[in-house]
């Protein structure tokens, strides 16, 4: 079960109070999809992980929260346009719009992340074609973290699985094979080295 509050936020942006909706608590049974989602009951709390301000629309999780250049981001006209984008429903367009401000800081790996988390309200409404966009979005942010040194998964291997459903699911076959074949010759070399460290240990 899922249990939630009301609560005010102050947007940190333009100052204005609105009502948002947060998670006391929620369950997952099951196994996650391939790029992570959560199964339910958590699966459908996917509108409470992020708040627009209904004055100047600013998207964060918590709008009480300034992040860095935010305001500036917030009232450009690129960012508006994608708050309002009929290409996207009302919540893709929220994460959409808080990743062009993690971008805007620097902060690909969360960007790619938030864009992620679009693609999967857009499967909920049916958006195929508004998916794929929010996925290939998803591929730039994630090959731009890799080039800052950010990483966007933790476990070993996870990052190329992660980015080999994304081409995929964004319908970037050729791609996606090669990233597969880049990751598991990574492996082979890894397993490589590890037996010559083992063997070196032997002797
Ligand atoms: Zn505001």
């Amino acid at each position: 079960m899922t249990t939630t509050y009301k609560e005010e936020k102050k947007c940190a942006v333009c100052g204005n109070t609105s009502k948002h909706t947060g998670i006391i608590s929620t369950n997952a049974f099951g196994s996650p999809d391939l790029d992570t989602r959560p199964p339910q009951m958590k699966r459908s709390t996917i509108d409470m992980w992020i708040q627009t301000c209904p004055s100047c629309g600013y998207c964060a999780p918590d709008i009480s929260e300034q992040i860095e250049k935010s305001s500036e981001v917030v009232r450009s006209d690129s960012y508006q346009r994608q708050l309002n984008n009929p290409e996207f429903p009302k919540l893709a367009n929220a994460f959409l719009c808080f990743s062009l401000i993690q971008e805007s800081a620097g902060e690909y790996a969360r960007a790619g992340w938030a864009c992620i988390h679009a693609a999967w309200s857009c499967d909920d409404d049916g958006s195929d074609a508004a998916a794929q966009k929010c996925r290939m979005k998803a591929v730039t942010l994630f090959q731009r973290a890799k080039e800052n040194g950010q990483r966007f998964a933790e476990q070993a291997g996870a990052e190329e699985a992660l980015m080999v459903d994304l081409l995929r699911r964004s319908g970037q076959f050729e791609l996606a094979i090669r990233t597969c074949d880049d990751g598991l010759k990574k492996k082979a070399r890894e397993n490589y080295l590890r037996y010559f460290a083992i063997s070196e240990n032997t002797y």
